[in-house]
């Protein structure tokens, strides 16, 4: 008998990425391939676990998609600008291939379960995890279960002010320049400047910006629940940023609320090779499993 081992998929809107690990998260094999069509997209991940004795999976999607278990619509992605994704029955079409246990949420919520378990929040009993990229997206985790009752949340659409000489209209389609997403994601960048994020260098003048929204975010995420750790992944900030989202938490919070060390709330992910999503999908392989 083959050694039983935990799935990942890490669903995202251009990527996905599928994996087997050991039940110390080691792991055995990953492999990435485009965001096609649902149809074929899935079909190329349950060829991938069809090689490997899969004792549960986790699957971290983007979005929105419905995560309540009570739901009619459970495991569906929900209406997103994919055309061909609104409405598709995620889950089952996995169910349908292997009768295994398996645990549905965000994509960003698997990646703060990767930091909360075996990342930066190693040893907190709370965490709130932002992904700035394409899109910008939270999750929330208190004593190891996700934060939110009716439905994920939506941190990335969270109200924020915009810096006094940050003129861009914001990249939101529902609000504008009034929401983090609209004003901190990947394609704000070329957004405001014409050049592709990446080849902007660092001290930027909209990196400030972004590192101004962040600190915002975290400012506000920190009067509202408290977290013992603030963690930003994604591409569009960089470690060399967090200083300056840090500056700038300090000047919303004007003194007002004492704080940890800042240098130990806000934080960037530490599970390296961008994996925190996959490590997270093993950790809720595993949950549901033993549940
Ligand atoms: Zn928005």
């Amino acid at each position: 008998m083959a050694e039983k081992l935990l799935g990942s998929i890490e669903a995202g809107g251009t990527k996905f990425v599928v994996a087997v690990a050991d039940f110390d998260y080691n792991v055995k094999e990953l492999k990435k391939f485009p965001t096609t069509t649902p149809e074929k997209t899935l079909a190329e991940a349950i060829n991938f676990f069809e090689h490997f004795d899969v004792a549960s999976i986790g699957v971290g999607s983007f979005g929105p998609v419905d995560v309540k278990v009570e739901s009619e619509t459970y495991g569906h992605v929900l209406n997103t600008p994919k055309a061909d994704w609104s409405g598709f029955d995620f889950l089952e079409t996995l169910k349908v291939a292997f009768d295994i246990p398996m645990y549905f949420t965000t994509d960003v919520n698997s990646s703060a379960y990767g930091e909360y378990t075996k990342g930066s929040g190693l040893g907190a009993d709370s965490l709130v995890y932002f992904t700035l990229g394409t899109g910008v997206g939270g999750g929330a985790i208190q004593d190891g279960k996700f934060i939110g009752g009716i439905d994920h949340a939506e941190m990335g659409h969270a109200t924020v002010i915009a810096h006094p000489e940050d003129t861009y209209e914001g990249g939101c389609p529902f609000h504008s320049n009034h929401c983090f997403e609209g004003l901190a994601s990947g394609p704000t960048l070329e957004g405001r400047t014409g050049a592709k994020g990446e080849t902007l260098p660092r001290d930027h003048k909209v990196f400030d910006f972004i590192s101004y929204y962040a600190g915002q975010i975290a400012f506000n995420t920190f009067v509202n629940m408290a977290p013992e750790k603030i963690v930003f992944g994604g591409s569009v900030l960089q470690g060399a940023d967090m200083p300056k989202v840090r500056e700038y938490f300090k000047q919303f919070n004007n003194g007002y609320v004492a704080t940890p060390d800042l240098e130990e709330l806000i934080v960037r992910p530490s599970i390296e090779n961008n994996r925190s999503a996959t490590i997270g999908n093993f950790g809720l392989a595993l949950k549901v499993l033993k549940e």
